[in-house]
């Protein structure tokens, strides 16, 4: 797989494979990085009827290049049998960091770590767009595509209703049939993980950090039924790492169509 390493390139080729595949890409804004101005873009593709609504978002850390290149296999892949994303509504941000993207760099060019600043009184532009768009298109399903440095196999945070509808168990069970790598530690990132699956009901949430708060709060604050978050492993070649974040992305999307 091809490897993009300029955001301005990158938005580029979602753009045109977006408009391919039926998505309608719209710019929400431009922001600047050492590429130039460059737009944050939303694709969607809306169907008939009242189908659930899926938020796909990728890149919000500029050093995580796998969820924005699965952004792109996910629409390759889109027309060749994936019968069951035909049938929701889907939203798909597909690089919400240019400048940490360009710089290879967790933060944006002022150095703010963009998933800390939802809800914020004065977010970052690149959030400020997100917000003002996330507020007028409420969304059932929200998944946010990571990568973690410190990681040796995949695992996923989820805040769901409860254990028992919780869909974790059974995306970390189709990865791990695919001979896919899940971190089994009993505690990750300081939190009680198992098998691969962190998971947080709406009572372990807690409080919003002072300056705002990750993206999977926010949308869950909004009314978002059920927030996802893939962390994939740097350390294996990024084919691989594409692979997990589509393997995953599918397994959720066949659980949660009607
Ligand atoms: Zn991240």
């Amino acid at each position: 797989m091809k490897e993009f390493c300029s955001s301005r390139e990158f938005m580029e080729a979602v753009s045109e494979m977006a408009v391919g595949t039926g998505f309608r890409p719209r710019v929400l804004g431009h922001v600047q990085s050492d590429s130039g101005s460059v737009p944050i873009l939303s694709l969607s593709r809306k169907v008939a009827g009242r189908a659930p609504r899926i938020l796909i978002a990728a890149g919000i850390h500029g050093d995580e290049p796998a969820g924005p290149h699965a952004v792109l296999s996910l629409l390759e892949q889109f027309e060749k049998g994936w019968e069951s994303l035909h049938r929701l509504q889907v939203e798909i941000v597909p690089l919400i960091n240019p400048s940490g993207f360009d710089r290879r760099e967790r933060h944006n060019q002022t150095g703010t770590d963009l998933n800390r600043t939802f809800g914020s009184p004065a977010p970052p532009p690149e959030i400020r767009l997100l917000m003002d768009d996330y507020r007028r298109r409420p969304i059932d399903l929200f998944v946010d595509l990571h990568e973690d440095v410190d990681t040796p196999g995949f695992y996923l945070y989820e805040l769901a209703p409860d254990l028992p509808s919780a869909f974790g168990p059974k995306i970390l069970a189709a990865l791990r049939a695919e001979g896919h790598p899940i971190n089994l530690s009993p505690v990750i990132e300081g939190m009680a993980a198992t098998d691969g699956l962190i998971l947080r009901t709406s009572r372990t949430v807690p409080r919003f950090f002072r300056q705002g708060a990750p993206q999977g709060l926010y949308m869950k604050r909004l009314g978002a039924r059920r927030t996802l978050t893939f962390e994939s492993p740097p350390r294996l070649p990024l084919s691989d790492r594409v692979a997990m974040q589509l393997l995953a992305l599918r397994t959720v999307v066949d659980l949660y169509t009607p």
